[in-house]
């Protein structure tokens, strides 16, 4: 499979480039839905290509194609010329600062103890139905749904510094979710089985049936749910929830693409300007958020990303101080690191490699602390499980974030349910109002399948991990009137 991508290395670097990669992907998915007693859709996809990027006199060309032959790679490689000659023209300063690295040889194989496409769809059928009867035996509720999705990525990579890399990743994710209708209202509650980079294995059926009855029993809760109140409170976060946080709020803030003003086209900028490193005070000294592209399932762990450099680990935020960011080998040099952190993935053959948030969690406390134990610290607040709508603004500062399910604390107790409860912050204020994370034996991994970002829009995935966590006079307000 690297006879031609070596090739397409060998044409550029006659051409005159200083770097030039090839990458060819074999992309397998499938995605099987569910809707009450019925199997709604299954939708399988084989897809595969490659794709030819060099860098001539400061500029990059890029071009792909579906038709993996040695005559349509010389007419990719020559397109993929033709741009950077043109785009060499227009270079106002002296172009792409590319930064050293290695050469590599690796073979990196995700962990995939069942292969999802080997499996029947019978026996994954069966999964989601299960689940969806059980959510059905719960008298309010209406609408019970559910799907599987599974991922299969190959991908061979070769540069002209003598990079040989193959990857074999296998990713899952599946959802299942209740509609409750009834006291003039209908209320939705869903269990996502944590997604990651793991096969058929990820997935038990008694897990499956336990969460079922849970989630349906709670979305029926909801609708007795009072209206949250409005104002400043003690707030604790379940790992699902601040999963979400961490990402929009830390690993997009931290992208140093963004932070240079690349995406500001379309995915906006940063509040993290290059003087903060080493200094600025992004939370209390409780926080560290860990960046793992090595992470053992972990959906953004590929052993090396497309700029053949490979996974790694490091301290984004150490005790509370801003660390170092996400980078590529485009912009390592922005910040004089001389080597890329490893986070520049492309979402397809066709697509050309951008900086991409790396797993990234947020480490669990070193004191024994139990969910319980956080809670019973807390005299009137709420607490947050799962994801619901969020925002953020373009520069990754202010925002808000709803929960799946949401409950009054009271007296240091989980009391009753509360619904349309919106927690709202900047993001250094609310990252310096950490006062406790729990310990490790109840941090929990949970996955970002759908990361959009780019122009064309590419979607990445990533894991972020978290144990429940308490933060200080957050202000809480409604997301709708009543
Ligand atoms: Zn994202």
């Amino acid at each position: 499979m690297f006879d031609l991508l070596k090739q397409a290395c060998e044409i550029a670097t006659r051409e005159g480039c200083r770097f030039a990669d090839a990458r060819y992907l074999d992309i397998s998915k499938q995605r099987i839905m569910s809707r009450d007693q019925a199997l709604s859709g299954c939708n399988d996809s084989e897809d595969s290509g490659f794709g030819v990027r060099v860098l001539y006199q400061g500029a990059w060309g890029f071009a792909s194609s579906p038709n993996y032959q040695a005559a349509e790679v010389k007419t990719v490689v020559a397109l993929a010329m033709q741009i950077a000659r043109a785009s060499a023209r227009a270079l106002r300063e002296d172009g792409v600062n590319w930064a050293p690295e290695a050469a590599l040889k690796l073979n990196f194989q995700s962990s995939c103890e069942r292969d999802p496409f080997a499996v029947s769809l019978e026996e994954k059928a069966d999964l989601l139905v299960s689940a969806n009867e059980i959510m059905l035996q719960n008298e309010s509720v209406k609408r019970a749904q559910g799907y599987l999705m599974f991922k299969r990525v190959q991908r061979w990579y070769v540069n002209t510094e003598g990079s040989e890399l193959h990857s074999d990743v296998t990713s899952s994710e599946s959802v299942i979710w209740a509609i409750a209708v009834g006291n003039d209202d209908f209320q939705e509650r869903n269990w996502k089985a944590p997604s990651s980079n793991r096969g058929f294995d990820a997935y038990d059926k008694a897990e499956f049936l336990l969460q079922a009855e849970r989630v349906a029993a709670q979305a029926e809760e909801k609708l007795s749910a009072r209206i949250s109140p409005e104002g400043e409170f003690d707030i604790v976060t379940d790992s699902e929830n601040l999963s979400l946080t961490i990402h929009e709020s830390v690993g997009h803030a931290t992208e140093l693409d963004r932070v240079m003003g690349y995406e500001v086209s379309m995915a906006g900028a940063s509040f993290v300007t290059r003087d903060k490193q080493g200094e600025f005070q992004y939370g209390s000294e409780q926080v560290t958020l860990m960046a793992d592209n090595t992470l053992e399932h972990g959906l953004a762990t590929q052993g090396f990303d497309d700029d053949g450099v490979p996974g790694q680990r490091w301290e984004i935020v150490k005790d509370g101080v801003f660390q170092a960011y996400s980078t590529g080998r485009e912009f390592a040099h922005y910040i004089d690191e001389q080597r890329s952190r490893g986070c520049s993935r492309a979402d397809h053959w066709s697509s050309i490699p951008i900086v991409r948030i790396p797993n990234l969690l947020l480490m669990p406390g070193k004191q024994p602390l139990s969910p319980d134990e956080l809670i019973a610290d807390v005299k009137h607040g709420l607490y947050f499980e799962g994801m619901d709508s969020f925002s953020i603004d373009q520069w990754r500062l202010n925002f808000q974030f709803g929960g799946n399910a949401v409950w009054e604390i009271k007296n240091g107790k989980k009391a009753g349910m509360l619904k349309a409860a919106l927690y709202q912050s900047r993001t250094p204020t609310f990252w310096n109002a950490c006062e406790a994370t729990c310990d490790a034996n109840h941090w929990q991994a949970h996955g970002v399948m759908n990361c959009g970002k780019g122009d064309p829009m590419q979607i990445a995935q990533m894991t972020h991990g978290a144990a429940p966590t308490l933060f200080r006079n957050i202000r809480v307000c409604r997301g709708r009137d009543s």
